[in-house]
């Protein structure tokens, strides 16, 4: 059976002090009141990795980068490789947000870079995908998706991709408070692991965690993640509350 997964976004926000209550909030409420049979991954700064990983129960609560270098080491100033993430303590890498694509101008050729050092250190990437809203007006999303699935990870080996957990975002609904439908977001991750099966089989499609993410909140979250497609979810505001991640969590 595939993994139901939560993932909070923390993004550029907390400082070290901060990001570490908020952390210990959620392992404590986890550890006393358990996340079912929910993955939970705190996708937090770089700076607060070290510190996050100390103060939480790694069994229970995944930490994750928000990015990684595409390069493995070397004189690349301001950058911190797969390798020093996973050296953290860190499980999982965040890769291929819209925000890095659009303001970081993160293209497919730089993405597939960090995608095979993230898998060649041991790092389960988060892998980020979804249409801006005039593609979505276009009622073009499908193809959109697809090519940049195409582009990246569906030219790994069917090994390294079955390592990979996907994020459908569509970029309208990141920060907007307007979510996805859930008829949307259901057809859209259907899709994707439509076109996972026609690419990798139906075993691998079938154990791909494919995971919503655009505005979701305590409220939407159980609807949303009853549909037959969606495995979860990556949270970017509500990640910032605990009693709000926490709903979330238990939103299953
Ligand atoms: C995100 O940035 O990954 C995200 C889903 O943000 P929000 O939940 O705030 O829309």
């Amino acid at each position: 059976m595939r993994k139901k997964i939560v993932a909070g976004n923390w993004k550029c926000n907390t400082s070290l002090q901060e990001g570490v209550e908020l952390a210990k909030a959620v392992n404590n409420a986890v550890a006393e009141k358990g996340a079912k049979d929910v993955t939970v991954v705190l996708g937090v700064p770089f700076t607060h990795i070290t510190k996050v990983v100390e103060n939480v129960d790694t069994d229970r609560i995944n930490v994750s980068s928000q990015n990684c270098a595409a390069e493995a080491k070397g004189a690349f100033t301001g950058e911190v490789a797969a390798s020093m993430v996973k050296s953290t303590g860190a499980s999982h890498v965040i890769l291929g947000h819209s925000e890095r694509r659009d303001y970081y101008n993160e293209t497919s050729e730089i993405l597939n870079k960090k995608v095979a050092l993230a898998l060649e250190n041991g790092l389960t990437p988060i892998y980020c995908c979804g249409e801006a809203l005039e593609i979505r007006e276009a009622n073009k999303q499908n193809e959109f998706v697809k090519q940049q699935l195409e582009e990246t990870i569906f030219n790994l080996s069917a090994e390294d991709f079955s390592k990979i957990v996907i994020a459908y975002e569509p970029i309208w609904a990141i920060g907007t408070g307007v979510t996805a439908s859930t008829e949307q977001a259901q057809d859209t991750l259907a899709y994707i692991r439509s076109i996972i099966a026609e690419k990798f089989g139906n075993e691998i499609a079938e154990a791909t965690s494919i995971l919503y993410g655009g505005s979701c909140n305590p409220k939407n979250a159980s609807e949303l993640f009853s549909q037959k497609d969606i495995d979860g979810g990556l949270i970017g505001g509500a990640s910032l509350k605990a009693d709000d991640f926490l709903a979330i969590i238990n939103a299953y």
